[in-house]
């Protein structure tokens, strides 16, 4: 499958890893939008939020276990921002499901 994101997960890109578990995979964005900003990703391929259902929603569950423990890593102690852009309405531009962590300065309300 032709998608960054599995390929990221499978050393064949590489990444900056932050944490990883059975489930979870999680490394810092590219392109990054605050002094901290940090991708976490489902180990299996699932494109988006409109695809999780009672198969796989465990790995969503998986991953917000993990948030804490990676947000505390990253020194967000004072708070961050999870993030997930789902279709083209959204600009999501990597079809594999992922929560942006940003943190690491003050973030204001407005989400749009
Ligand atoms: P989204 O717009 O929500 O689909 O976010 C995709 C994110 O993936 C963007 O913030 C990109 O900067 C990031 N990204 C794309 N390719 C890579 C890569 N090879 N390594 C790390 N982050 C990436
Ligand atoms: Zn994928």
């Amino acid at each position: 499958m032709d998608c960054i994101f599995c390929k990221i997960i499978n050393g064949d890109i590489p990444s900056t890893k932050v944490y990883e578990d059975e489930w979870v995979y999680a490394f810092k964005d590219i392109n990054p939008m605050a002094p901290v900003h940090i991708l976490v990703i489902p180990k299996e391929h699932i494109c988006c939020a409109n695809a999780v259902n009672a198969e796989n929603s465990h790995y969503v569950a998986r991953i917000f276990e993990a948030i804490p423990k990676i947000a505390a890593d990253a020194g967000l102690e004072n708070g961050y921002r999870i993030i997930s852009n789902c279709g083209p309405d959204a600009d999501q531009t990597v079809l594999h499901l992922h929560f942006h962590i940003l943190g690491g300065k003050k973030l204001y309300s407005q989400l749009v």
